[in-house]
């Protein structure tokens, strides 16, 4: 009998690791692993924990039509899950494990030992790359990984054949019937907790996700270079959960978008399939600097920053009550949608660690526990990008002015009115940053900090740093 682990790999199509599961025709078990403990180290939010187990509900069918079993498992911390595994492994007969690789420290651990365990007690250990292209096999013409996008990007480009986009075929049907198929827990029996929220704008299976994909294709993708920074508008695909628990591949979505557009420079395909690219290029960077997923900076440098303490303010950002109207929208969204605009993401984040000087790991802990698209690498990536502390990152002198950025992104403060009520009825001219006498008479509070002095404290903070 052979085994596949689910990892954010929520799907049955271009799934190798699943693919190559099925091959022996020796009858297959997917495991799905609960790890409370794991998720509350990592800080992954209800929603998308929640996601990913009405997921699993779905892909059952799927799996019960191929004769391939779902097991359950439930582990109690991440070191745990090797002795775990082959605890099922002994007790199921289970010969061979296969799974796709993850490249955080803790989930490339866990496998290590895994590996480790399996090699001891004869048990075929095999794990597939879940990446475009291995990170081993993209470096630097002196053999050493990328630390700047462009170069890597282009690499990457010219590395991305039809070969190298062909998908995995689906899994073969398995001769034996099914002999166990456990029940997908509750939510709340699961983790022990509650969640109301709509889930209708997240796609729960793999082909709704790709009529999502498709339907963004045949209706945004050509002015999505254009009208991607504009949050008042669905410019973007909004895929991004799906990608998260891996109800699609990258490879899937650039073979969706190269099968009725061409891959050419200045197009909004172009523009998509590069984003795309960063989410690699994030998780390129995860494996190839370990250090970056221990929570230390990407520049050692910048590990000697002094970042303010200061609950206060960090509350009222989280909260959305920072008294910049932009800032706040972008912050609720957040907290009702578990979903946040990407500029909108680099505006607060630089906010949070320029501007309030807060440590920037407080803010990548609070949008993975709240976004429902939460991925580490990505994250991480986005979060150094912003703090100026990352891979690639903004220079820490270029910060980025929030009411400037809310004139040019959202002109009629038609996103932040969504969001913001108490600006509901702002005058337009004064959406961006009212006036005291407005901010008094519509209950809206003055701004936690001064935008200009707090710009010049943070390039102060970066430049102390030899
Ligand atoms: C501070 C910060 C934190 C972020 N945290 C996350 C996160 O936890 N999870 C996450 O998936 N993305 C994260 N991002 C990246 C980006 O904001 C989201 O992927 C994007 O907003 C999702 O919306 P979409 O699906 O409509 O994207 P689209 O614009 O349609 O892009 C398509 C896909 O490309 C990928 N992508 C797009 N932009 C980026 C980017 N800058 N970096 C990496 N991948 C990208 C996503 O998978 C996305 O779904 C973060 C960015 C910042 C600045």
């Amino acid at each position: 009998m052979n085994l596949f682990i689910f990892s954010n790999d929520l799907r049955t199509q271009d799934n190798k690791a699943l693919y190559e599961a099925s091959l022996d025709q020796d009858g297959l078990v997917a495991l799905f692993i609960i790890d409370k403990e794991k998720n509350k180290d990592h800080g992954d939010s209800l929603a998308k924990l929640k996601l990913k187990l009405l997921g699993l509900e779905k892909i059952k069918d799927s799996l019960i039509s191929l004769n391939i079993s779902l097991k359950i498992l439930y582990s109690e911390k991440i070191s745990d899950e090797p002795r775990d595994i082959l605890n099922f492994c002994r007790s199921n007969g289970i010969k061979k494990i296969f799974l796709n690789s993850e490249y955080p420290f803790n989930e490339k651990q866990r496998n290590k030992n895994l590996e480790e365990i399996c090699l001891q007690h004869h048990i075929s250990y095999r794990e597939f790359n879940s990446q475009l292209i291995d990170p081993d096999n993209i470096k630097n013409n002196s053999g050493l990984p990328f630390k700047v996008f462009t170069p890597y990007s282009k690499k990457m480009r010219s590395l991305i054949t039809p070969d190298i986009l062909s998908e995995t075929p689906a899994p073969i049907k398995q001769k034996n019937r099914i002999l166990y198929q456990d029940e997908i827990p509750q939510f709340q029996d699961a983790y022990d907790q509650e969640l109301n929220f709509s889930f209708d704008d997240f796609p729960l299976t793999e082909s709704s996700a790709i009529q999502k994909l498709d339907d963004f294709i045949d209706s945004s993708i050509q002015n999505y270079k254009e009208l991607r920074d504009i949050p008042s508008l669905s410019a973007t695909s909004n895929l991004s959960s799906s990608f998260a628990i891996g109800l699609i591949s990258s490879k899937q979505a650039i073979n969706h978008v190269l099968g009725s557009l061409p891959d050419e420079n200045g197009t909004g395909q172009f523009t998509w399939i590069t984003e795309i690219i960063w989410r690699e290029f994030y998780k390129y960077i995860t494996y190839h600097f370990s250090h970056v997923s221990k929570g230390k900076c990407f520049n050692p440098k910048y590990d000697h920053i002094l970042w303010r303490e200061d609950e206060e303010s960090f509350i009222n950002w989280c909260e959305g009550k920072t008294g910049i109207p932009i800032i706040d929208a972008a912050m609720r969204q957040l907290n009702e949608r578990k979903w946040m605009h990407n500029r909108l993401r680099m505006i607060t984040a630089m906010f949070l660690s320029k501007n309030l000087l807060v440590d920037w790991r407080k803010g990548e802990r609070y949008f993975m526990e709240n976004l429902i698209d939460g991925d580490f690498c990505s994250n991480n990536g986005g979060w150094q990008w912003s703090a100026s502390t990352g891979v690639d990152a903004s220079p820490y002198f270029r910060i980025f002015n929030p009411i400037t950025q809310s004139e040019k992104f959202d002109p009629d403060g038609k996103f932040i009115k969504n969001f913001v009520p108490e600006l509901v009825e702002c005058p337009s001219n004064e959406i961006h940053n009212p006036s005291k006498e407005i901010r008094s008479s519509l209950n809206y509070p003055e701004m936690i900090v001064d935008l200009k002095s707090s710009r010049l404290r943070a390039i102060d903070a970066f430049k102390s740093i030899k």
